[in-house]
């Protein structure tokens, strides 16, 4: 079976671990804060919080903007359900925008509707969460200018994404100058409060688990790292005052939870970063090959935004209803019974049953549940070689050959 993703883990990963297990910290040692200041620096941001899970990073990320019973936070409907879920964690409300029908982001024209018509009847979200789907960064400075003007929070779930990066709002002069991409990649924060990484095994890196925040703002970084520690403080400035008898070497101020990354999980992060444009180079290579194969089959394949790099964390292609009038899922059986491992991104969240028993409705997003009803991913991931890639084309091009 070809997989749809997978990690790829070098002898130096294994080393990097192995060093961490014979060092006397297995947690809370400098690891961590080396591995948060490097990934912070690959991507432009001044602060990087490591946490167990992008999951546990979207929650806090959450707590820290002040999220609350009664606010509103709104995502996009075509991404995984933790982008929506960290909302509930808050006892919040969760409401969707629907997405582009190109690039399958956010749209912008959806979002600044729902805005104008959310004032109007005074529910304007704290929150907008947009994903930069499948790696392709989503149009921040638009979605920046919005939140001036309507005055919410941004967090970018940036999960696909890391090593992405977006430089469609400069000027050619400018771009001739740009030695350095740092400030244009995604996580540089330049439009948004947090970013949120995940690296999960089937992500552009990995620590088996494990997600981080980064971010410009310090007051957000210190918040962040008391939440993901039991919301505990060693800071003296900030303790309550209390009879100078006592011993107070740290205090717990507000509710944070055990959201911290292991030391582990940190050395293999570092090892993984070094090889991390490496990874991303391959992943276009592969996605290049995928559109020379694919380009004159009925299927629609994944956009590039102008001036954008993806970091094409997947390959999501479209069946071409202009064209061809089949059920996906043939074609999906069909990869899979030549044990090509292809998979859905995504189900809507507001279809999920979950989801469906808070209110939400099938129609209500018809842009995501198009995109849903047609879409199939392929295997995208480091290692997969030239001639898998030739088989995985060779069984598309056959099913569609026996349609036309
Ligand atoms: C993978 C993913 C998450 C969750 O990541 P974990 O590290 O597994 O918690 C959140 N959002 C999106 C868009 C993802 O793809």
């Amino acid at each position: 079976m070809i997989p749809i993703g997978r990690q790829y883990i070098s002898e130096n990963d294994i080393s990097a671990v192995e060093k961490v297990l014979r060092s006397d910290f297995l947690t809370q040692g400098n690891v961590v804060s080396h591995f948060e200041d490097s990934v912070a620096q690959y991507c432009g941001s001044s602060f990087g919080i490591a946490v167990n899970s992008a999951t546990s990073a979207l929650h806090i990320s959450c707590m820290a903007l002040d999220l609350k019973k009664g606010d509103y936070l709104w995502t996009t409907p075509n991404t995984f359900v933790a982008s929506a879920n960290c909302a509930l964690y808050c006892n919040a409300n969760v409401d969707f925008v629907d997405i582009n029908p190109s690039t399958y982001n956010m749209c912008i024209n959806n979002l600044e509707k729902k805005l104008e018509q959310a004032k109007i009847n005074d529910r304007l979200p704290k929150i907008v969460i947009p994903v930069h789907y499948a790696g392709q960064p989503c149009e921040m400075k638009k979605i920046f200018e919005l939140s001036q003007i309507y005055g919410f929070k941004i967090i970018e779930d940036a999960s696909h994404a890391i090593g992405a990066i977006d430089f469609s709002e400069n000027t050619k002069t400018e771009l001739k100058n740009i030695k350095d991409l740092r400030s244009y990649k995604i996580g540089s924060c330049k439009y948004s409060d947090l970013t949120v990484f995940s690296f999960h095994p089937v992500k552009i890196i990995t620590t088996g688990e494990g997600g981080m925040i980064v971010t410009n703002k310090e007051r957000l970084a210190d918040r962040l790292k008391r939440l993901r520690t039991h919301g505990i403080t060693r800071d003296k400035s900030i303790m309550k005052k209390r009879n100078t008898n006592e011993i107070w070497n740290y205090q717990q101020i507000e509710l944070g939870y055990n959201y911290r990354m292991t030391e582990i999980q940190a050395a293999l992060g570092l090892s993984q970063l070094e090889k991390i444009d490496e990874f991303i180079n391959k992943r276009h290579k592969i996605a290049v090959l995928y559109s020379k194969y694919l380009k004159d089959l009925p299927i629609i394949l994944p956009l590039q935004r102008k001036n954008t790099f993806s970091s094409f964390h997947l390959y999501p292609i479209r069946i071409n209803r202009n064209f061809v009038n089949i059920e996906k899922k043939e074609l999906y059986n069909y990869l899979l019974e030549n044990e090509i491992g292809v998979n859905i991104h995504y189900i809507p969240v507001h279809m999920q049953p979950f989801y469906e028993a808070m209110g939400f409705k099938k129609g209500q997003f018809p842009e995501s549940e198009s995109f849903y009803h047609d879409m199939i991913s392929l295997p995208i991931y480091y290692q997969l070689n030239q001639k898998e890639q030739e088989y995985i084309c060779s069984k598309i091009r056959k099913f569609f050959k026996t349609l036309i």
